[in-house]
């Protein structure tokens, strides 16, 4: 694999400069997020200066400042003193005295049942003075208990934890997929929202037969679930918080006995490291095909990866069995997605797949449909293409096929015969190396990605 553009370059950097992810290595060094990952800066498409480590769940340095020089020579004091650190910003509770505090806390009449917004905490009653002064929810039920991410406000840190939370209508969609297509058991990694809809399900429909596990970052989770329902993980860096028993709970929830077929969804912070999150994913199916699968021998574990549709080329590259549905996943939260020109939301985030493309039914209703040569469902306005013999729109909208380009490109765009390729009509034609942040492409930075309308 090749390196790729992986974080804004530092403030100050001379541009064309970019930061480069070389991955996980084998001793790293660890900051609370587990181990780091080594990037270097590129300038021009060559590598420029000392490698480095950097925290791999935190883009901003505000959230983890961790940095080491790859080669710099670590005293024992540093080093013992980073430990301690390292011990002292971990949560408050373990999980396992989260869960007795739930035990305790589900046992409270309704009248002493409280949230505190502030620590985003359930508090027992021998605690309600230290939080005298914050803002606190009384009278929790047990329906708000069963949807946390509705008690808990999404961490809205653009850079490190952008909760984007799945709007109902989406959530049940992929839920209503996942048990057409078979599966019994769901692999949650970072999608609270559906493993909450599937453990509130399970536990208030006795014929409802799935079960899921939620591998995420966000350990306020640890307050609602049994460590059997949830792990604390870094997709980033592969890294259970929980060690050796967390991940025995992971390898033992991807065995699948006949009647239990596995699929994992996972629904990343955008930020970018594509090629982190491909090396963990790749990691977790292989957790999975090293437990037994009678008749599956030769299968990869069935994913979706829900992400915007402009990363399509870099997931493929990691992944080539993949293909990207029409399917346009809605969120409550997003300002970024919520509304497109035409009044109805337009989102460009995607599901990708291993599945056959065949397999997944999108709903009528909202106006997908069946193409009979392209064998899948598309949205209505994605017309199939004679020449490309496809449906080639990738955001809904019908596109056109350009002959100097040989392929489909956007309606807004023109051929321009100085950069020899189709572009926005006001383009300015010349090129900067370093390709953008978000969506990978070259030729601007960020904050003018088309692929992000801003607000
Ligand atoms: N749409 C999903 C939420 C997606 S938001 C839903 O409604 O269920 C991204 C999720 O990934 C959040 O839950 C966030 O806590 C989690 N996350 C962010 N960084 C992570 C990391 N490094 N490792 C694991 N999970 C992470
Ligand atoms: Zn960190
Ligand atoms: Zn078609
Ligand atoms: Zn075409
Ligand atoms: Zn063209």
């Amino acid at each position: 694999g090749g390196r790729h553009q992986a974080a804004a370059p530092e403030p100050g950097a001379a541009p064309g400069a970019a930061l480069a992810l070389l991955g996980a290595v084998p001793g790293a060094p660890s900051c609370p997020h587990g181990p780091a990952l080594l990037f270097v800066k590129v300038s021009h498409g060559r590598e420029e200066g000392r490698r480095f480590y950097a925290c791999s769940a935190c883009r901003d340095r505000k959230d983890c400042n961790f940095f080491q020089w790859e080669d710099e020579k670590v005293s024992e004091a540093r080093l013992a003193a980073r430990e301690e650190y390292n011990r002292n910003h971990q949560p408050p509770f373990t999980h396992r005295q989260n869960v007795e505090r739930y035990e305790n806390f589900v046992l409270l009449p309704l009248s002493k049942r409280r949230f505190c917004q502030e620590c985003q905490q359930l508090l027992l009653p021998a605690e309600w003075g230290k939080h005298s002064s914050h803002q606190i929810l009384c009278d929790i039920s047990t329906a708000q208990l069963r949807s946390p991410s509705q008690l808990l406000y999404p961490l809205e840190n653009k850079k490190t934890n952008a909760q984007y939370l799945f709007a109902n209508r989406s959530c049940q969609f992929l839920l209503d997929l996942i048990i057409s297509l078979g599966f019994r058991r769901v692999l949650c990694v970072g999608t609270p929202r559906l493993h909450e809809m599937i453990q509130s399900k399970a536990s208030q429909e006795e014929d409802f037969r799935v079960r899921s596990l939620l591998l995420d970052i966000d350990f306020r989770y640890s307050q609602f679930y049994t460590e059997d329902e949830f792990c604390h993980y870094n997709m980033f860096n592969h890294y259970f918080f929980g060690g050796e028993a967390a991940h025995e709970t992971c390898r033992k929830f991807l065995h699948q006995d006949k009647d239990g077929r596995v699929i994992m969804v996972t629904d990343p912070p955008f930020g970018g490291l594509v090629e982190a999150l491909a090396s963990s994913f790749k990691k977790l199916m292989a957790m999975w095909k090293e437990t037994e699968k009678e008749g599956y021998e030769n299968q990869e574990m069935p994913m979706f990866w829900i992400f915007p549709y402009f990363f399509e080329s870099r997931i493929l590259e990691f992944f080539p069995s993949f293909s990207m549905m029409d399917y346009q996943v809605d969120y409550d939260n997003h300002a970024l997605y919520k509304h497109g020109k035409t009044g109805r939301r337009q989102s460009p985030v995607r599901i990708f797949t291993n599945l056959s493309p065949s397999m997944i039914v999108l709903p009528v209703e909202e106006g997908y449909r069946f193409c009979a040569i392209c064998k899948r469902y598309v949205s209505s306005g994605n017309q199939h293409c004679e020449i490309c013999n496809s449906c080639t729109s990738k955001d809904g909208r019908q596109w056109k096929h350009c002959n100097l380009c040989k392929k489909c490109v956007k309606p807004s765009w023109f051929h321009c015969n100085n950069c020899n390729c189709c572009a926005l009509q006001n383009h300015s034609c010349e090129k900067t190396d370093a390709g953008c942040f978000v969506c990978g492409k070259e030729g601007h930075k960020r904050s003018t990605c088309p692929s992000l309308s801003h607000t």
